[in-house]
């Protein structure tokens, strides 16, 4: 979360595109292209920005040979995105966009080709156009929300933009996508057999992620699986065809040294300038700030605000801008004008609080619709600075969120500096095996609490998997400040 307020088109992207010919005319017209790149700072806005670096280079420099492998040389953006989501996904008009989480997981440069030939393999299959208008606005009464309110912020936090760009393909297509992937992946000179390797890094990915669940449970089902169906039998569909191209396995290179030399010093987790998500806390090292959700709910960050999600149907976000003349009350009534614009609303009496030792305004709102009130209730804090912090919490049932929402709002904080301090971001360091170096050795270097699972995950190795002394290995540690 950064600290201003913005405001979301997300919904003109995801129907772009919608309406064309199904897999006819080329893959990548001008027209698509040029809405793509209409979008494409807003959309890096509200997935976390690009990343920066030479591991942003290294990926536009990649993908741009397997655009090439894919008969679309130059017509193809690649994008390395800000965030520890794990995930990849294409827009139309050959905009592709791969997360730092997702890199980090991947062990070679073939891998990391797979991926961009799979992503191309769905803009060649032109499967978004067919995808977009029939999934993106299915369930959640998402839809509803917008037709009754004609607000599209609105409709962002009763969806939440996680779910948003989901964009989900049917088996047949991500079929496809896999078998046009591997012949750009082919034709680029790559080991075919890295395109399975990869798919079942991303199931033990999955496996990883339920097994240390306390630890992270909003990000239980990696980004990458929602939207790109996992099975067993994919995997092994992927390994059959790399062998029916007639190729031996490693007979062609994967390059994983070239590619760990590219990884090394990935920021690895959430970023610090966005602050830091741990199960159901928020803590914010810049800013200064934390709160705790009640049991039951899941927070997701992206870089404008905190997406919460809680039981019984409440949604809603946390975020933070300046205050204006007027004071809290002020900033409570720009919040909801931004949230609503000119939807019907009204607002109840603002009450005020201390809670924690901050100065609070807690105000009672509802939204008018064709099918009744919605309840809409907001808590604003007052910071240093002049900056104000925010939850605006939504509700599709009309009684009971008061009761949920008490402790969400009454959690809100101050860190202190030394709680700040403990904040540090991580990065990921090639490392080289020692001599006396075991499996425990290693991942007793890993800053993370589940060191061994996560030393055994990142760097695709069985248990009983001994480490050779000169192999290279993944470590996540502190970054030096
Ligand atoms: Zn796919």
């Amino acid at each position: 979360m950064r600290s201003t307020i913005g405001l979301f088109t997300l919904a003109s992207l995801l129907l772009a595109g919608c309406g064309g010919p199904d897999a006819s005319g080329p893959a990548v017209t001008g027209e698509d292209r040029a809405a793509a790149a209409e979008q494409h700072a807003q959309l890096l806005a509200e997935f976390g920005g690009a990343y920066q670096g030479d591991e942003s280079v290294y990926l536009t420099r990649l993908g741009g040979k397997i655009a090439a492998a894919a008969g679309l040389e130059g017509q193809c953006t690649f994008t390395l995105v800000n965030t520890d989501v794990v995930n990849a996904f294409a827009v139309p008009g050959c905009y592709i966009y791969v997360t730092r989480g997702l890199m980090a997981i991947v062990g070679s440069e073939g891998e990391l080709a797979s991926v961009l030939a799979h992503e191309v393999g769905h803009i060649v299959g032109q499967h978004s156009k067919r995808q977009q208008k029939r999934s993106l606005w299915r369930g959640l009464g998402v839809l509803a929300v917008q037709v009754l309110t004609g607000s599209e912020r609105l409709t962002r936090i009763a969806g939440n933009a996680a779910t948003f760009f989901t964009l989900r393909y049917s088996r047949a297509q991500e079929y496809q996508a896999d078998d046009l992937g591997l012949g750009f992946l082919r034709s680029a000179g790559y080991d075919p057999y890295a395109a399975s390797d990869m798919l079942g890094a991303l199931s033990r990915q999955e496996q990883f992620l339920a097994a240390t669940k306390g630890r992270d449970e909003a990000k239980s089902i990696p980004e990458w699986a929602r939207t790109h169906p996992l099975t067993g039998s994919r995997v092994e569909r992927a390994r059959q065809a790399a062998a029916a191209t007639g190729a031996q396995p490693d007979a062609l290179p994967e390059y994983e040294d070239r590619y760990l030399q590219a990884l090394d010093g990935l920021l690895y987790g959430d970023d610090p300038q966005q602050g830091f998500v741990l199960g159901r806390r928020f803590a914010h090292p810049v800013m200064r700030i934390g709160f705790e959700a009640p049991a039951g709910f899941t927070l997701t960050n992206s870089p404008q605000a905190i997406l919460i999600e809680g039981p019984d149907g409440l949604r809603g976000e946390f975020g933070g801008g300046r205050v204006p003349e007027g004071g809290l009350q002020a900033y409570a009534e720009a919040l909801l004008r931004q949230l609503l614009g000119d939807a019907p609303v009204r607002v109840g009496d603002g009450r005020a609080a201390r809670v924690n030792g901050v100065d609070a305004l807690f105000v009672p709102a509802a939204v008018s619709t064709e099918n009744g009130e919605i309840p809409l209730s907001i808590a604003v804090y007052q910071a240093s600075g002049g900056n104000a912090y925010h939850f605006a919490m939504v509700s599709n049932s009309a009684g009971g969120s008061a009761d949920a929402l008490d402790p969400l709002f009454r959690s809100f904080h101050l860190l202190s500096a030394e709680e700040a301090r403990r904040l540090r971001p991580r990065r990921i360091r090639v490392a080289e095996v020692g001599p006396g170096d075991t499996i425990a050795s290693l991942a007793g270097r890993m800053a993370d609490t589940n060191q061994r699972a996560l030393f055994l995950f990142l760097n695709d190795r069985a248990p009983d998997q001994p480490v050779r002394p000169g192999e290279k290995v993944k470590i996540v540690s502190f970054a030096e400040r």
